[in-house]
């Protein structure tokens, strides 16, 4: 069985949308990526860290559904990372309210023994120096290494994080962020000085309006399904990443042709994890109603039309 390591932020979000507001609730890139990936037969972990405030309870739910929690390091007296956010009407764009790094700021990741021969990396979204330190820690080349990450780290790390750029296999983004990556506005532009700087795969999300493969000179393209209720973005991008990440680890293909199908299983599962707040959706998602919605996507997206 393949076995998928992800790296990122395990947290306390707060989070307002036009629907309502929670208090602290379970949050971070890693429960969204693990979550998404365990919809797939594979083997995962989990590296991270929290506070001694942080529930058992919430560990226990990651647990549960199979993701090893045995390298998400509680700190003695410390305080878990806090996020909070605030989405506008449009739910496309939203504020950062809080950001409390906490037990984060001097989080050093270790990779556990039996995943330093992980298959599939997936390195969220954090400081790019802990995402080379769990490059450099794994013993055998991993089949794919994925990164993802934001605005933040090119405005505050952009040097640490052209290092990492280099020794990784696949990067998702957004479209702002990898216009601001290489000043170019034309995303096929972009993603080309993109690939010159590493990456042979460039993933570009573009929120309701789907995602973008690139790969050479080919491109492919997957809408995101238009749903009728949207409740709560937030952990969308990384539930994306970990469907995608979770496929590939199953599949064990990372051949352009199955990662044209990673994105359509991260898009597919992304739009679960909106209906709700938080990671509340992906906690009883069912295997069957991801492979009816598979369907609908499959439906979305096909016609037949004449060529001459
Ligand atoms: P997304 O909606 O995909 O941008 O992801 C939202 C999640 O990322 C939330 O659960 C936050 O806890 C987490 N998050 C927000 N900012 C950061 C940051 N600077 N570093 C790590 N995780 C973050």
């Amino acid at each position: 069985m393949g076995k998928l390591l992800i790296v990122g932020s395990v947290a306390f979000d707060a989070i307002e949308t036009p629907f309502g507001k929670t208090d602290k609730i379970l949050g971070g890139a890693a429960p969204f990526i693990g979550l998404a990936a365990a919809q797939f037969d594979i083997e995962s972990a989990i590296v991270s860290v929290v506070g001694e405030d942080f529930p058992q309870e919430y560990l226990d739910l990651l647990a549960d559904q199979n993701i090893d929690i045995s390298a998400i390091e509680i700190v003695k007296g410390g305080k878990t990372f806090f996020w909070s956010g605030k989405y506008h009407n449009d739910l496309n764009s939203r504020d950062t309210l809080v950001t409390e790094l906490n037990v984060m700021a001097d989080f050093n990741p270790v990779v556990p023994k039996n995943y330093k021969d992980a298959d599939v990396v997936m390195l969220g979204n954090l400081h790019p120096n802990i995402q080379m330190s769990v490059i450099d820690q794994m013993e055998v080349r991993p089949k794919l290494i994925v990164l993802d990450t934001m605005n933040f780290w090119m405005d505050n790390t952009l040097d640490e994080l052209t290092q990492v750029i280099k020794r990784i296999d696949v990067i998702t983004i957004n479209d702002e962020e990898a216009r601001q990556l290489t000043h170019e506005y034309s995303l096929v532009t972009a993603a080309a000085k993109i690939q010159q700087m590493g990456p042979k795969f460039v993933v570009i999300k573009k929120g309701e309006h789907g995602a973008l493969l690139f790969h050479k000179e080919h491109i492919f393209f997957a809408p995101a399904l238009p749903l009728k209720e949207i409740f709560d973005p937030t952990g969308a991008g990384d539930t994306f990443a970990g469907g995608f990440s979770g496929y590939l680890t199953q599949t064990e293909n990372v051949s352009f042709n199955s990662l044209k199908n990673a994105i359509i299983h991260g898009s597919n599962l992304a739009s679960f994890s909106v209906e709700r707040f938080g990671t509340e959706r992906m906690l009883d998602l069912e295997k069957k109603e991801v492979a009816q919605r598979l369907r609908q996507f499959k439906e979305l997206t096909q016609f037949d039309i004449e060529l001459q």
